[in-house]
């Protein structure tokens, strides 16, 4: 039987190593930070769920993620529905009528893609948009993208709408219908208790050693020297000591407050979308739960975007031209010096992986490892 070394105990990592000990090999899990989790970590407060690294909402089109994940959680039916508050007025995403209906005034479909389409054609945004904001503007018009779309983003981004990739707007539906769903997946919701325990039942104490508070650059050298398998799920740049340069990534600050009320916001996600104001969204977390907790509390938490540099931790990989190209040749590096090192997860394999994804990749690696 193999032995296995897993760096990061976050969801691809946390998979890969349950994985690995039901088929009978030894596993430790070494992590960074004071618990388990990485970014899908949840810890109760005033007996609400709260989502320490942001708003997680679980969703996704394969059937056999959505089994997989139900094994080790109830999920409820809560169906994402943020509304956008840009300058005080309150507008429905993702952009469908209501959106349209609030803005213009239209009433029937037809009427609102007249509309985008003329102001499409105004700016003459044509063939394959080059950009977010080319994109953006192709799909719903300029009146939406000024006001939902480029502050928030380029306040996300830290950059110019024209600069960052089409992909990131195309994560976001456009319907023709008054439906607020955000996700077109058939299959959504939040796991009631939160989503720790998924990491607790997959790193089975029986089966998994997990130490906590352990950097794996604290010493590399002896975990690469040592007889285990490495599974790395931290950045593959830095793995590298950036000796190809630096992947570029974006930052977060989280702001949590628990305060003496019962209901803030009304919603669970809040945009601003506006440039001026400093955060992204408010996130109320008793509504993922519908209304759950204390009473008289609820915890709120304020997402500040913020530039990534080394001090700082990475939660969004910025998938543009450079950056990809720079990937591959990390990629390259890996295959050549480090054959038996897997990297996976958002910062091992630098994509902007939803958790279905990072389950589906996890799994993906554990076929080809153990050849099924
Ligand atoms: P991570 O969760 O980042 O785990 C990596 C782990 O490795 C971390 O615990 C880290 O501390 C540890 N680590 C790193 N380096 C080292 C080291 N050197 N030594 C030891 N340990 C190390 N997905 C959805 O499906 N729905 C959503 O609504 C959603 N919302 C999101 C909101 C935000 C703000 C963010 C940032 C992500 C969101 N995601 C969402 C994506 C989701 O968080 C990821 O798909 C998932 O967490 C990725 O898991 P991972 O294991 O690849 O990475
Ligand atoms: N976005 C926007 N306005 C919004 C919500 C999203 O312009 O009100 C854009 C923004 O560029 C963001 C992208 O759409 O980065 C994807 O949004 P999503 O909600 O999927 O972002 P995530 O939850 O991954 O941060």
């Amino acid at each position: 039987m193999g032995k296995y070394l897993v760096v990061g105990s976050g969801l691809f990592g946390s998979v890969f190593a349950n994985e690995a000990a039901k088929r009978g090999n030894s596993v430790q899990v070494i992590e960074k930070r004071d618990h388990v989790g990485g970014n899908i970590y949840t810890k109760e407060i005033e007996g609400i769920q709260v989502h320490e690294y942001g708003a997680h909402i679980f969703h996704t089109k394969m059937k056999d993620i959505w089994e997989y994940i139900n094994k080790f959680a109830n999920f409820n039916n809560y169906i994402n529905s943020p509304i956008a508050n840009y300058k005080g007025e309150i507008y429905n995403l993702p952009f469908n009528m209501n959106t349209f209906n609030k803005l213009w005034g239209v009433v029937t479909p037809d009427e609102a893609k007249e509309k985008i389409e003329d102001q499409r054609k105004r700016i003459g945004v044509q063939g394959n948009p080059k950009n977010l904001e080319e994109q953006a503007i192709s799909l719903v018009g300029t009146d939406v993208y000024t006001r939902l779309i480029k502050g928030y983003t380029e306040k996300q981004w830290g950059q110019s709408a024209k600069e960052l990739p089409a992909f990131i707007i195309r994560r976001l539906p456009v319907r023709f219908t008054y439906d607020n769903n955000y996700f077109n997946d058939p299959y959504q919701g939040i796991p009631v208790g939160g989503y720790t325990q998924i990491i607790d039942k997959l790193l089975d104490d029986d089966l998994i050693d997990v130490k906590l508070n352990t950097d794996f650059f604290d010493n590399k050298d002896k975990y690469l020297n040592s007889d285990r398998k490495i599974v790395f799920t931290g950045m593959i740049d830095k793995f590298f000591d950036y000796k190809l340069g630096e992947l570029e990534y974006r930052s977060l600050r989280f702001n949590t407050e628990v305060l003496d009320e019962d209901n803030y916001q009304g919603n669970a996600v809040v945009n601003y979308t506006d440039a001026e104001t400093p955060y992204t969204r408010i996130i109320e977390h008793k509504h993922f739960e519908f209304g759950k907790g204390n009473k008289g509390k609820t915890v709120i938490t304020r997402e500040y975007p913020q530039k990534w540099s080394r001090n700082n931790e990475p939660y969004y990989p910025i998938n543009n031209k450079k950056n990809k190209r720079l990937y591959s040749n990390y990629v390259n590096l890996a295959r050549s010096e480090y054959p038996n090192v897997i990297f996976g997860g958002r910062l091992g394999q630098y994509r902007y992986y939803n958790m279905d994804q990072t389950i589906m990749a996890s799994l993906e690696a554990v076929k080809r490892e153990f050849g099924e």
